[in-house]
């Protein structure tokens, strides 16, 4: 709190697209001065992850909070403005040194398990200690009223809302929705690694969860009726591209397609319709086998790519 004026931080890893843009619209119509902070986190990335080629696009970035700093400026719905831009050094966010990204690596961390050990922290072990601790640091420097966090992130949402809970923090976390592509792709910094020819497969994994919200919207509750519909797309999906030539197909490996408790991440066996649920679902879009001369293969020259996205299935009763 700023002489009475409510301070809204929306933290990103910058390479800003309209699912940052919107969380920051959501800020500025209910606090005076929103912070963005714009850091990429090294102790949230693995030690093989994509730390190195993650973009960096500082002066874009910039522009686009310029621009939408005049947007809002001209609304006169909005409470506050961008007032300012965090983007701290590791140096500065690591005072007694940087600890490491090895899982084993000691040094100050925030880990909530089990929460952070299942589903992207079963694939990704450091991720949520990463996470959980830059959270921590921001809220600290910043002092927020309120947090701003996208769906799209379902399991960052559950872990920050534990994090406030467990440890007493003095803000509110508030959840904006998943903005997409018009063919349903969930956007997201790292897509610019797709290249053409993957980023037309790519939204199998939205389609897969939204055969299985089609499920559970026709009344089905039981995991194995729910989850078939998704693993039956993903399935055909795969099979198509087999049947093409390497110059022509995509390859990828489904990473999980999962139903779970919309607290604690947990599996479920069967949707209680008074809590609803959690479909979420992570691929890995692997490289292009064999290019085309002269093919776009994405950023950084195409590498493994892993999708995540998830559909809430809100309580029927
Ligand atoms: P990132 O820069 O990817 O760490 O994301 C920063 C914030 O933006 C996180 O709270 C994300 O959940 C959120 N975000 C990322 N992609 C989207 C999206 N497609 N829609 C809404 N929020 C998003």
């Amino acid at each position: 709190m700023l002489d009475h004026r409510l301070v809204g931080l929306v933290p990103t890893m910058g390479a800003l697209h309209a699912g940052h843009l919107s969380l920051i619209r959501a800020a500025a119509r209910e606090t005076h001065h929103v912070v963005v902070s714009i850091y990429v986190n090294p102790a949230q990335f693995g030690v093989k992850e994509d730390l190195a080629s993650y973009p960096v696009t500082w002066d874009g970035d910039c522009r686009i909070l310029a621009e939408l700093d005049r947007e809002l400026a001209d609304d006169g719905a909005n409470l506050g403005r961008i007032s300012a831009v965090f983007a701290p050094t590791t140096r500065d966010m690591y005072p007694s040194g940087f600890p490491g990204q090895d899982v084993d690596s000691t040094g100050s961390f925030v880990t909530l398990t089990p929460v952070g050990q299942v589903l992207e922290g079963a694939s990704r072990p450091t991720f949520f200690r990463g996470v959980a601790t830059v959270c921590m640091k921001l809220f600290n420097i910043v002092q927020p009223e309120k947090v701003y966090f996208g769906q799209k992130d379902v399991q960052q949402t559950v872990v920050v809302k534990k994090m406030v809970k467990d440890f007493m923090l003095p803000v509110d976390v508030e959840i904006g929705p998943t903005e997409r592509e018009p063919d349903g792709l969930a956007l997201s910094s790292r897509n610019v690694y797709l290249g053409e020819r993957r980023r037309r497969v790519a939204t199998l994994l939205s389609r897969a969860l939204r055969a299985a919200e089609s499920q559970y919207r026709a009344g089905a509750l039981d995991r194995e009726s729910i989850l078939r519909a998704a693993t039956q797309l993903t399935t055909d999906v795969l099979d198509q591209q087999m049947a093409l030539s390497p110059e022509e197909r995509v390859k990828f490996e489904v990473d999980y397609i999962s139903l779970a408790d919309p607290d604690t991440m947990e599996e479920l066996a069967e949707v209680d319709p008074r809590r609803g649920g959690i479909l979420s679902g992570a691929v890995k879009m692997l490289p292009v086998e064999a290019p085309r001369p002269g093919e776009d293969l994405g950023h950084s020259g195409g590498p493994a790519v892993r999708l995540i996205d998830n559909i809430v299935l809100k309580p029927s009763v």
